[in-house]
């Protein structure tokens, strides 16, 4: 069992600043947030650490901006729309590095630019987590999807603080709580169901979940590249190549849970303009070049439907599908309606399965939808988390 320390063990002086690590990665169309749940997420820990007194230093990455200031990754709208949630004002400082907070009062919001516009966040640089401890007393992680990372708010900053001086916010308790339940499974059968664009950075949580699992049933691009492996002729559909050896090793490993491939394919000559569509072309009669496999088809929706049904644990990560697209999205949306109606604990995870499953309609029905789509998969497969490791008890 991993424990950390929390927000309820955590000392908070009269007037002390709070450095609060937040994920608010949040998907733009220019600078329109187009979903704001990885900032609501974190109002309710705002709200306690305002309680207790505490001014709060907000810090986040945003995109990929190889540390170099990019305006296309600037905070700036969520700064705007973190004070319409909030109804407070939210001050701002241009750059995370030398931000002035010695002026902040007790119950004040302060939000710092682009944690990534410094190259020296994602080298866990120990020079800037230095520039980062100046600006507070005291340490809060909320940033599960950021965890996995080695990067210097995550695991160098956090080391800079009096341990008593740190601790995750609610969400990351909240995830760790729910994740662990998976781990520690006593519940079975455990299916887990895995999809999304590629094989590649998912290799070795699945082979974990291989090992966890009863059942790993595979959708989307994933199972293109199964089945490229195995020898089907896929045509034109998205097939990992530098994955086909991984594939193959799974297929041919001996492993705790079975891995259970689609028999259909939704296939189409484009993506974009599709003007063929087969809605059950079955896989043992391989792919022609102008065909495209976009998502699992009714076959195989039956299958993995019975196999959720009897399930008692799921894990969910990666669409089944192209499920942004209409015509691609049914089998996405079958499995999400199949998870929710599971008598099971469920928990899903990743940036477009979360995505799919709130289009579903069924987000209510999951026991828990995880922040992080990485870090709650390499958590299920075992591995440590930095930025949890550095906030464990004792
Ligand atoms: P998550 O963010 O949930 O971890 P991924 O990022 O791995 O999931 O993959 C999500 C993307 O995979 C979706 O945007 C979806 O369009 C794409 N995808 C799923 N199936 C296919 C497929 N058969 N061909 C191409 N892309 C696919
Ligand atoms: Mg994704």
């Amino acid at each position: 069992m991993i424990r950390i320390r929390t927000l309820d063990q955590l000392h908070i002086a009269p007037g002390a600043r709070v450095f609060y690590r937040v994920d608010y990665n949040v998907p733009l169309e220019g600078t329109r947030i187009t979903d704001a749940t990885r900032i609501e997420e974190t109002l309710a820990t705002l709200r306690i650490l305002r309680e207790r007194g505490a001014a709060v230093v907000i810090a986040s990455h945003l995109g990929r901006p190889k540390g170099e200031r990019n305006a296309k990754y600037s905070l700036a709208p969520v700064r705007e729309r973190l004070a319409e949630l909030t109804g407070l004002p939210v001050q701002w400082a241009d750059d995370c590095a030398g931000a002035d907070t010695s002026h902040l009062q007790p119950g004040e919001l302060l939000l710092v630019e682009n944690l990534r516009f410094h190259a020296g966040e994602e080298k866990n640089d120990a020079a800037f987590a230095a520039e980062l401890r100046k600006l507070a007393d005291v340490y809060v992680n909320d940033a599960f999807g950021a965890c996995h990372r080695a990067h210097a708010s995550i695991d160098a900053l956090p080391r800079l603080f009096p341990k008593e001086s740190t601790a995750g916010g609610l969400l990351l308790a909240r995830e760790l709580e729910f994740l662990q339940k998976v781990t520690n499974i006593s519940e079975r059968p455990f299916v887990a169901l895995m999809g999304g664009a590629k094989i590649a950075g998912k290799i070795e949580p699945l082979e974990a979940l291989m090992n966890l699992a009863d059942k790993v049933l595979i959708g989307g691009g994933m199972a293109n590249t199964f089945l490229a492996a195995r020898g089907v002729p896929m045509g034109g559909s998205l097939v990992d190549k530098d994955s086909l050896d991984v594939a193959q090793r799974i297929m041919e490993g001996h492993f705790r849970a079975n891995l259970v491939l689609p028999e259909d394919l939704v296939v189409a000559d484009s993506l974009d303009n599709p003007t063929e569509i087969d809605e059950e072309a079955v896989v043992s009669d391989g792919y022609t070049d102008e065909e495209k496999a976009f998502d699992i088809g009714p076959r195989t929706v039956r299958l993995y439907e019975a196999e959720l049904k009897d399930a008692k644990l799921i894990f969910w990560n990666g669409p089944m599908g192209v499920f942004e697209k209409v015509q691609f999205a049914k089998g996405t949306m079958a499995m999400a309606r199949a998870v929710a109606e599971a008598d099971a604990i469920t928990v899903v995870g990743g940036g477009e399965s979360v995505e799919a499953v709130k289009a579903s309609g069924f987000a209510d029905r999951i026991t828990h939808i995880s922040t992080g789509g990485g870090a709650s998969l390499e958590f299920i497969s075992g591995a440590p988390l930095p930025g949890v490791e550095v906030l464990r008890e004792g």
